[in-house]
């Protein structure tokens, strides 16, 4: 035997659309969600300051990039030298040879690490600025690996509660009478949020909450489905 349909089944199916648009609702502003998308920002705000830090001392790295290579190329000639040295056979012209070759090496890889140091100090600023932007950077990276796990478990646990009550809807729903599973379709294919509730006092609707005068009451209840001029809702 079927219950006869009664408009007030559609406030139970609205409380549950509540509950639902609740979930939904924590999902996008919780802390930790609103933690995250302030973390993205900065970490998009910082990327962009390092990288046009970077810019303005270009030359900067590529003098430093040249500096480097011709250190190791001299320190592999240092180290061949050396190895050369070893030989007990050599006799005391190769000796001298290697010997002053070994120093002038030295001495250029020396002149070498004076040129960088001179480099470093003359962009210091720039520099400090830069590691100061990578360090706040990477904590930055760190919190936003934290944050993200959290939201994902936030997520997923809500995502749990949303599908028991969107079940428990689903269930609700195919009690009703095919023409009021459309109306509710229709409702909120066209966006009405609130697709039913009780007249409120002073005769506002319960949905919208707009001021209805009593013709407009009566011509509302005198139809089957008892909807709103003015949202749409019913009005129980
Ligand atoms: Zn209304």
């Amino acid at each position: 035997m079927n219950e006869p349909f009664l408009l007030s089944n559609l406030i139970e199916l609205q409380e549950i659309d509540n509950k639902i648009y609740k979930i939904e609702n924590e999902k996008k502003s919780s802390e930790s969600v609103v933690r995250l998308m302030s973390l993205e920002s900065d970490f998009k705000e910082l990327t962009e300051k390092i990288t046009i830090q970077k810019n303005e001392i270009q030359n900067y790295y590529k003098e430093k990039d040249t500096i480097s290579f011709s250190r190791t190329s001299i320190s592999q000639k240092i180290f061949d030298i050396k190895t050369k040295l070893e030989d007990k056979s050599l006799d005391s012209n190769d000796l001298l040879n290697y010997t002053k070759q070994k120093e002038s090496n030295e001495s250029q890889l020396s002149q070498l690490d004076t040129k960088l140091n001179i480099l470093n100090r003359n962009n210091q600023d720039e520099l400090d600025e830069i590691k100061k932007l990578t360090e706040s950077l990477n904590e930055v990276k760190s919190d936003l690996i934290e944050i993200s796990k959290l939201v994902k478990n936030e997520w997923q646990m809500i995502d749990e509660k949303l599908s028991v009550f969107e079940s428990e809807k689903k269930e609700l729903i195919s009690t009703f009478p095919q023409k009021v599973q459309e109306l509710y379709d229709d409702l909120k294919s066209r966006g009405v949020d609130v697709i039913a509730a009780y007249r409120l006092e002073n005769n506002q609707c319960g949905c919208c909450g707009v001021d209805l005068t009593s013709s407009e009451l009566d011509s509302i209840f005198d139809t089957e489905f008892q909807q709103c001029p003015y949202c749409g809702g019913i009005l129980v």
